[in-house]
């Protein structure tokens, strides 16, 4: 499978002056597939949205690159920038924030279309818009009306035409269905799904919640403070999690079944997110892991391939780290 998007050792440092910097992503890698969907979860304040705007260009990196089919995308020209974002769109969370709410419906669809000069008349740009309309779930007479008039589900599907008006191959969708009702997201899902397989499309799907992205995606990204802390596919991530946290963001997800639910081992957090401004020595993720031992508080955990595409940052899975006794016994 052809890759599009190559994320590697991405960084993004806010200077918060006096010292104090915030490290919101902090070197971060992974690849994402042609027609995929790749699912980046984590608390908030872990550096997934950080790290879709800086994927995205909308921040400047710190460090690393992002290779958009193969080019650097904080080294485009600014015209080779221009055509990139053809190419890349992003949806947001909160779609009544995104959407002007003096536009009505068919210029905020055709904005992007305008700038980007593509159509030479008026009358053919409508065309599309009532198309893109279509697409999504509205119709031609959502075209004369305001954001205001709409329910959160079909904003989002506004959102969702506006991305699609230039016809891109690639979708950061930044928790895209989280301000939604429940009753809504699934919709919300099944159009997006719809529309990939239609079109092809590429997403990155940005989430707090792992049941959100279990079923949309292909493979998924596990951060934690600024750190990817496990990728493998879905799958698997859900079969066969490695990394203490993905286990704890499981066992929080509840089962339907009372009967399973009741049974099983849950693995609670103990303790708050420590702040980006001051991230723990060594695994960041050690003052809140179960597993945690000597190593943890001194040595950063590497980004290992423990198995074909399964990849973790974690000393319990590093040969090389010495063990002890009782971590062993619940390693087995
Ligand atoms: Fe826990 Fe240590 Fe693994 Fe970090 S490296 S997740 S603290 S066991
Ligand atoms: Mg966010």
């Amino acid at each position: 499978q052809e890759t599009i998007l190559q994320v590697n050792n991405l960084k993004k440092h806010f200077d918060l002056g006096k010292g104090r910097i915030l490290k919101a992503v902090d070197g971060v890698t992974f690849d994402v597939k042609r027609g995929e969907t790749f699912g980046l979860v984590g608390e908030s304040g872990c550096g997934k949205s950080t790290s879709g705007r800086t994927i995205m260009g909308l921040y400047d990196r710190t460090e690393g690159e992002v290779l958009f089919e193969g080019k650097d995308i904080h080294k485009l020209s600014e015209k080779e920038k221009f055509s990139f974002y053809r190419n890349m769109q992003m949806i947001f969370q909160d779609p009544y924030a995104s959407l002007n709410p003096r536009s009505t419906v068919a210029e905020i669809i055709s904005e992007p279309m305008i700038v980007h000069g593509l159509f030479k008349t008026k009358k053919e740009r409508m065309e599309r818009v009532y198309d893109l309309l279509e697409e999504v779930g509205l119709n031609r007479d959502h075209a004369t009306r305001y954001p205001h008039e709409f329910s959160g589900g079909q904003r989002q599907r506004i959102g969702i035409a506006r991305a699609l008006a230039l016809n891109p191959d690639f979708i950061i969708a930044d928790e895209p269905i989280s301000a939604l009702d429940v009753s809504v997201q699934a919709q919300v899902v099944n159009l997006l799904e719809k529309l990939q397989e239609e079109k092809g499309l590429t997403y990155l799907f940005i989430a707090h919640d792992l049941s959100m992205v279990q079923h949309i995606s292909d493979r998924i990204g596990v951060m934690y403070l600024g750190h990817l802390v496990e990728l493998t596919t879905s799958d698997r991530l859900y079969d066969n999690p490695k990394h203490p946290y993905t286990q704890a963001l499981l066992s929080a997800i509840p089962i339907p079944d009372p009967d399973i639910e009741e049974q099983r081992e849950r693995t609670i957090l103990e303790g708050e997110l420590p702040s980006p401004i001051d991230p723990p020595s060594g695994c960041v993720f050690r003052t809140r892991c179960p597993m945690a031992m000597e190593a943890c508080a001194t040595t950063k955990p590497v980004w290992q391939e423990i198995e074909k595409d399964h990849h973790v940052a974690c000393h319990l899975f590093n040969e090389d780290i010495d063990k002890p006794h009782d971590v062993r016994e619940k390693l087995q």
